[in-house]
């Protein structure tokens, strides 16, 4: 199956120039000790097609960035050493622009992830083969999906899936609740039918971002039971994308433990020094955790260095969250955890090459 010229020409030059940078911002965050937003997450949008229990970002009524706004942060967050940016909603495929935005985003040599929740992937598949990879919400069988995320949702994200798995490297992303704990193994097993990534993400609440997530966030055993079980799984099915640090971190959680800096307090937080996050109104933040918590800059009125330069670098004095974790780890140059990125970038460039011939 062909790509786009726009990816498959130059793939080495591409490649050469994509590590040189990298190996630039990975001198000024270590050896210079600067800041470098290697990870740049863009909430496009607050509106979406789906009303997941566990969200609230839809009922945010917020004015997005222009399409020429974002074109020109692309061009700001490539010339500041940004290596991977992720695209994120609401649902990122109901902006009319995406093709434009993606497309000029791999232009830039960026590596770039879409994190969708399926149900607009027939009408946009030519941005989607753009992708280096995308993310497709996945929360169980057919019942318990629509009951999280709406009636007849299911069918259409096996549907996004299994169209996706023609043309790019697909990752499932579960959000683990009270309600789908017991399908862990179903939704590993869905990976190993369709050859992809899978990553389990446990329910957190996020002030700004998610609704009252009580009724759906799992006790301390159940969140242990279930980390168990997917240390398990991933010993016969590497396409589970957790490390085992970071599972291991999940088990051996202590939040009593404070560190400034630190997340959970055992992890190095990255945040606002080597990764940031862009609301979908246009404000740069450190983190999701801290969206409309800390003083911040709008894009609309400063440059993408002014914004990232204006955060700080995490002082928390520990976080229960676990978002950004693997991250944390990579950038902490955790041993396992990069192995572990190592394995799955080597799986994913597998899956690219399989489907470019
Ligand atoms: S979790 Fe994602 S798909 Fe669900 S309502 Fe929120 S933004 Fe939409
Ligand atoms: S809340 Fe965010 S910035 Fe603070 S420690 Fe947690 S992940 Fe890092």
């Amino acid at each position: 199956m062909s790509r786009p010229d726009i990816y498959s020409k130059s793939v080495g030059y591409r490649a050469v120039s994509n590590l040189l940078g990298l190996g630039k911002s990975f001198v000024k965050l270590y050896l210079l000790r600067q800041r470098v937003p290697l990870f740049v997450q863009i909430l496009l949008t607050s509106r979406c097609n789906s009303r997941c229990k566990y969200c609230n970002i839809p009922l945010r009524d917020q004015k997005e960035l222009s399409t020429e706004r974002i074109l020109r942060l692309i061009d700001e967050m490539a010339a500041a050493g940004t290596y991977r940016v992720g695209l994120y909603g609401g649902e990122p495929l109901l902006r009319d622009d995406i093709f434009t935005i993606v497309q000029h985003a791999k232009k830039k040599g960026l590596m770039v992830h879409l994190y969708t929740n399926g149900l607009l992937v027939k009408q946009n598949i030519d941005t989607i083969r753009l992708l280096d990879g995308i993310f497709i919400s996945i929360d169980g069988p057919e019942e318990i999906h629509n009951e999280l995320r709406g009636k007849g949702n299911f069918k259409k994200v096996i549907e996004a899936i299994e169209l996706s798995n023609q043309y790019v490297p697909v990752y499932l992303m579960t959000v683990l609740t009270k309600q789908n704990k017991k399908y862990i193994s179903y939704i590993s097993e869905l990976s190993i039918k369709y050859d992809c990534l899978v990553n389990y993400q446990v329910v957190f609440e996020t002030p700004s971002l998610s609704a009252d997530v009580s009724p759906y966030k799992l006790d301390t055993s159940e969140r242990e039971e279930c980390i168990k079980e997917i240390m398990a799984l991933k010993n016969g099915n590497p396409r589970i994308a957790l490390s085992n640090t970071n599972l291991q971190r999940m088990l051996n959680r202590t939040p009593s433990l404070q560190k400034k800096g630190y997340q959970c307090g055992v992890i190095k937080c990255w945040n606002g020094r080597g990764a940031c996050v862009i609301d979908s109104d246009g404000v740069l933040y450190s983190c999701y955790q801290l969206i409309g918590k800390e003083k911040a800059l709008n894009l609309n009125e400063h440059t993408f260095q002014d914004a990232f330069k204006y955060i700080n670098s995490c002082t928390c004095l520990t976080c229960d969250v676990g978002c950004g974790a693997e991250y944390n780890l990579w950038l902490s140059l955790n041993p396992e955890s990069v192995l572990n990125l190592v394995g799955l970038l080597r799986r994913s460039s597998r899956r690219k090459s399989s489907l470019h011939h």
